[in-house]
């Protein structure tokens, strides 16, 4: 069989020239698409206008409605999205209905709480400004432009997209090459439940994304590799454009020495090989507490032994689907292989052509690559430590910082709070992602922003602040009419309210660790 490019070759067709998107199990094309040049990114810039106009000026219950009307089209085609997804990235069916799903949760919730968290409301004025009645509202920015990965292609941009659309956007998505069919059909099925292209799409290469990093619109959010968010924000500068950037990761679990063993297994086994590994907070490190490190080891193994990848109708776990990923896993596994590192399962002959089966090494070096850098693959390094402290000093110690996962009975809490990362799951696995409430995103190299949430729904709007005046004020202080009268009035009120305090207050025992 032959791998196909990364660049697939393009073709003349009628106004267009066209890639083709391929299966990554049998390089078949799925289906041919426009390659978007930046005359068409401009223009559909430009539809939009439009479409932000209609749709800002809505309510947010008529928003609403709208949204959830997609909504219920989608999950009504639930099979028919998962399997242009299967077809498009090579993961199993199972998988891409479990991801569907999740974006299907999160666009309604975003469709049903943006009232409440976005919505005109009070604020104190505070006694200095008694007589304003103060407001705040957050309104929508007008034009978004989604930059999506492959790897996720429901549920990674419907994170952005769900929000930017519930806040009052219209928003522009440009998916991966990879994935332009599950583009193109979530923005058909949008127009068929709304009835006007709000949601529209471009396709096309990494070109196209940065035509529309330039094209004028009033907010970027990009999903994808660290490398490429930096390319996107040099373009975005240029013309103050702002950014949500969701980068890669390098994801830790730490295993307290009094943890539920088993699960611990379960859940590091699924967070490090489903999706192939493919997976931004998949989990790539471990560090176990040095008590239970051979138990949970064997646990591991076993587990992992009957779990294979390949090209049945049933196989767990699905192909590499950017090609060149191979690459990368091959050189990660080899150098810590090369460095003194042991692959208790898998290792060098692990990686295929297509699929790579479940790798695990110990004895790795912290700064091999398999430990520091993003292996998005289906492997994963274990290391034994002398206690939870090192753990933790270890999983902070990368560039990246976007989730992590803490297996402890009794300090998961204590735990998670100190790991510098946007999210932690105790006693589970990514599950901050499925909770539509919670704000998802990274620090560092990790990118910055957030999606989900009332956060991910701010993202995509500005604070609009209003104060207005109920009664004239006893102290004319933004007035000419102020006298010296007025300003010794100014210091006695000052002095009343902030004049305390001269002495620092006897702090409580119970300061919190880093704050
Ligand atoms: P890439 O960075 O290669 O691509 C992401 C998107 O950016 C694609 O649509 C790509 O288009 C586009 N693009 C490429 N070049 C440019 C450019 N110069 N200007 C604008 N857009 C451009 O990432 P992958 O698609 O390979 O996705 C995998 C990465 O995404 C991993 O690092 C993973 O960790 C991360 N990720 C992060 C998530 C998060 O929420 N933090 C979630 C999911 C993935 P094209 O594909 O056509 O080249």
């Amino acid at each position: 069989m032959t791998i196909h490019d990364d660049r697939q070759p393009t073709h003349e067709a009628g106004p267009h020239r066209t890639f083709d998107s391929l299966s990554p199990i049998t390089g078949d094309v799925v289906a041919s698409h426009p390659l978007h040049g930046e005359e068409d990114v401009a223009a559909a810039v430009l539809a939009a206008r439009d479409e932000a106009a209609w749709w800002g000026a809505l309510t947010f219950e008529e928003r609403s409605a709208r949204l959830v009307a997609w909504k219920g089209v989608i999950t009504r085609r639930l099979a028919q999205l998962a399997d242009l997804v299967h077809q498009e990235t090579g993961k199993p069916h199972g998988d891409a209905l479990l991801e569907a799903s999740l974006g299907i949760d999160h666009l309604g919730w975003a469709a049903t709480h943006a009232a409440k968290h976005l919505g005109r409301r009070k604020v104190s004025s505070g006694l200095l400004m008694a007589n304003q009645a103060a407001t705040v509202e957050y309104r929508p920015l007008g034009v978004v432009g989604v930059i999506g990965p492959w790897n996720y292609p429901v549920f990674t941009p419907m994170g952005s997209i769900a929000y930017a659309l519930a806040a009052g956007n219209a928003v522009v998505f440009k998916p991966s090459e990879l994935t332009p069919g599950v583009g193109e059909w979530l923005a058909r099925t949008f127009r068929e439940a709304v009835g006007r292209p709000v949601l529209s799409v471009v396709t096309g290469f990494g070109d196209t994304g940065a035509a529309l990093c330039r094209a004028g619109v009033d907010k970027v959010a990009f999903t994808g590799s660290t490398a490429t968010g930096k390319r996107v924000m040099a373009a975005c500068a240029e013309t103050l454009t702002p950014v949500v950037i969701e980068a890669g990761g390098k994801d830790a679990v730490i295993v307290d020495h009094d943890a539920d063993l088993d699960a611990a297994a379960d859940a590091t086994l699924w967070g490090a090989c489903s999706n192939a590994g493919q997976t931004c907070t998949g989990v790539e490190r471990v560090y176990v507490h040095e008590k239970v490190y051979d138990e949970f080891l064997g646990l591991l193994v076993a587990k992992a032994e009957g779990l294979r990848a390949d090209d049945s109708l049933d196989s767990p776990l699905g192909p590499i689907t950017m090609p060149k990923q191979l690459d990368v896993i091959r050189a990660h596994i080899g150098d810590a292989l090369d460095r003194g590192g042991r692959a208790l399962l898998g290792g060098a002959d692990a990686v295929g052509d297509r699929y790579v089966q479940p790798t695990i090494l110990v004895d790795v070096p912290e700064d091999s690559r398999a430990v520091c850098e993003e292996t998005f693959g289906p492997t994963v390094t274990v290391a034994r430590v002398g206690t939870v402290e090192e753990a933790i000093r270890r999983t902070n110690a990368t560039s990246y910082g976007l989730g992590s996962t803490v297996f402890s009975k009794a300090r998961g809490m204590e735990i998670a709070e100190q790991i510098r990362s946007g999210m932690t799951a105790v006693n589970g696995v990514i599950t901050f992602a499925a909770v539509p409430s919670l704000p998802f995103g990274g620090v560092g190299d990790s990118g910055f922003g957030r999606i989900h949430g009332p956060d991910g729904l701010r993202e995509f709007t500005y604070a609009k602040a209003i104060a207005r005046q109920r009664f004239k004020a006893a102290l004319p202080l933004t007035s000419f009419t102020r006298t010296e009268k007025h300003e010794q009035q100014l210091v006695q009120l000052m002095t009343m309210l902030h004049g305390r305090g001269t002495t620092l207050p006897k702090l409580g025992r119970k300061v919190r660790r880093g704050r």
